[in-house]
């Protein structure tokens, strides 16, 4: 008897333990926490995230069949597409996801997953910048700012991305004379994240910084990190004649996903307003479903004009943007 109610016991409570799925994460951790908190009190679902910081690709074609990886969380479109080239992902096909996400943030063969957007912006120090004052990423090149910017590596995606805007917006030879002309404006060698530009802001070593939409958010909710957000102003430069520079964060479903089906739940709760919500309250991202509020915070920041320039096109930029910056040692 005893055995039996413990038997009864163990399969009641198995199902629950059972339901799991594994995710890779680009993105740090504790951004995807809220989310994966509610999922899971939402559903029963356990969601396991490994943070994978470098290596991504390699790690999934080690890994093969045999990956316990049933999801891929990053950021940056030529990273997505890097992951999708690879041949490590399977294609998803979800009425909900494609009803949930524009066209422009989603692959066309179903292998990957806009879920948030986010521009790249500049800060401004608020006693020694007009407000504007910059009004184009090409005039961040102008002689007049010399020794007054500052910026993380010219190697990083969130760079190399908006350089590949930059070289689809003109040409390759325009790319090379901005970076130059950009490299040239520095007040400092790259360094540190974004946050840390802003922080060099605060403490006056620099004027204007290239910066991500969310990054405005963290720091005013970060008490150690608020007193630099206040020394600042935040505007949205565009391409000449064009848009502000977007990029998302995504998901893709890998090729082996031995959770397959819970896994395409927590896509599809992702993109649904739940999640979108949380992206757009805890993360300061825009989130990509039609008719989620932005938070009130992103929202006092005010409308822009995202740039139009197809995201392939920028990540299809991304070879020629990496070998600029080396040519130009940006970072040197
Ligand atoms: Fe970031």
């Amino acid at each position: 008897m005893l055995r039996l109610s413990t038997l009864a016991l163990l399969t009641l409570s198995t199902p629950l333990l059972a339901q799991e799925i594994n995710v890779y994460s680009h993105r740090q951790p504790e951004l995807i926490q809220p989310l994966v908190d509610a999922f899971t009190a939402e559903t029963g679902i356990a969601v396991n995230v490994a943070f994978v910081e470098k290596g991504m690709v390699e790690r999934l074609e080690a890994e093969g069949d045999r990956s316990p990886a049933d999801l891929v969380l990053t950021v940056d479109i030529a990273r997505l597409l890097q992951i999708a080239e690879a041949g490590v992902l399977q294609p998803v096909q979800s009425d909900l996801l494609e009803a949930n996400i524009p066209a422009e943030f989603r692959d066309p063969g179903d292998l990957w997953f806009g879920l948030t957007t986010r521009a790249r912006i500049i800060y401004a120090s608020k006693d020694r910048v007009a407000p504007g004052e910059v009004t184009t990423y090409e005039d961040l090149a102008d002689p007049k700012w010399a020794g007054r910017i500052c910026t993380r590596s010219g190697l990083h995606d969130y760079n190399i991305a908006l350089l590949g805007a930059m070289i689809t917006h003109h040409d390759e030879a325009f790319a090379t004379a901005w970076a130059e002309g950009l490299k040239a404006n520095l007040a400092r060698k790259p360094d540190g994240g974004d946050r840390d530009q802003v922080k060099a802001i605060a403490a006056g070593e620099c004027d204007i910084a290239l910066g991500n939409t969310y990054y405005m958010g963290q720091m005013l909710a970060d008490p150690e990190q608020q007193a630099w957000a206040e020394a600042v102003t935040i505007t949205f430069p565009t391409f000449e004649g064009a848009g502000t520079h977007l990029n998302i964060s995504g998901i893709a479903m890998t090729k082996a996903a031995p959770n397959h089906d819970n896994a395409l739940k927590f896509m599809e709760w992702l993109a649904g307003d739940t999640a979108q919500k949380i992206y757009a309250e805890t993360n300061f991202e825009f989130p990509v479903k039609a008719g989620v509020a932005k938070s009130d915070l992103v929202a006092s920041w005010g409308e822009f004009t995202a740039d139009t320039t197809p995201l392939a096109d920028i990540a299809a930029a991304r070879g020629a943007a990496l070998k600029i910056m080396e040519t130009v040692d940006f970072d040197g």
